[in-house]
């Protein structure tokens, strides 16, 4: 589960984010949207403790700056950040001890198999295009097994066939009790997949909405009906 309560940020004199609550449960599915500058990546880089910010992240009910909190929590950024120097399979070493994980060899060669990663293992971070850094990135999120796991726009740049097998990956997560945030402006790549939608726009967390609640309505027509609404047809839903 992940939960925020009250999450303020601002950039010198700039309010990238005002007050922004939600909470996503176990098991489910919740998507960041918002035009440009509504102040996503801020909530994001937040809640991956990239950023400081006023108010509270929670993750399974822990402080997010935790310890505890941060060995379940996974994070897949937009701008994969590779280590020059080491290879695929050195990444996934890497994760592995950091996180003092019992990983086999066998796993993390299935988990390299799904991405199409298996034969670059020996690929150094700087030989890889921008596409297979991602899917690196992605890989070593799975082998953490987290119980929240964040993506910030994970379908841009990756191939027809890494998405589709991204898409599964998350249902999988789902289906394993985890909290999947993905922050995107694909609306159609996150159609099949949403439970909950938050819709940001100007540092304010402005519509909340849950699948069912909504009977399964196109994520185009909610995000529109509210980001192009006047401030009165919102008040007046
Ligand atoms: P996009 O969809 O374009 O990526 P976003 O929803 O992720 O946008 P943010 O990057 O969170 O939006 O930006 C929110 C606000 O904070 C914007 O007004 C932006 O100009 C401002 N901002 C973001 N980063 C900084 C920074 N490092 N310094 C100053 N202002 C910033």
């Amino acid at each position: 589960m992940l939960e925020l309560f009250q999450v303020s940020k601002y950039y010198g004199k700039t309010l990238a984010a005002k007050d922004v609550s939600f909470m996503v449960p176990d098991g489910t599915i919740g998507v960041l949207l918002g035009p440009n500058g509504a102040g996503k990546s801020t909530i994001i880089k937040s809640i991956a403790g990239l950023l400081k910010f006023q108010g509270q992240i929670q993750i399974q009910g822990m402080d997010s700056r935790q310890r505890e909190a941060r060995k379940i929590f996974a994070y897949v950024p937009e701008i994969p950040a590779m280590y020059q120097a080491l290879t695929v399979a050195e990444h996934m070493e890497f994760i592995k001890r950091a996180y003092r994980l019992q990983t086999t060899e066998e796993e993390i060669r299935e988990i390299l198999e799904r991405f199409e990663l298996w034969d670059k293992k020996d690929k150094l971070g700087d030989e890889l295009s921008k596409g297979m850094m991602q899917k690196v990135s992605i890989c070593c999120a799975l082998m953490i097994h987290p119980r929240v796991m964040l993506l910030d726009e994970p379908m841009v740049g990756l191939d027809p066939k890494a998405i589709k097998e991204l898409k599964i990956v998350i249902q999988e997560l789902k289906a394993g009790g985890t909290t999947v945030l993905i922050s995107t402006h694909m609306l159609d790549m996150v159609q099949e997949l949403w439970d909950m939608v938050f819709v940001m726009e100007k540092g304010s967390l402005i519509a909340a909405y849950n699948r069912q609640e909504v009977q399964d309505q196109d994520l185009d027509q909610l995000f529109f009906r509210v980001t192009e609404g006047s401030e009165e047809t919102r008040k007046g839903e």
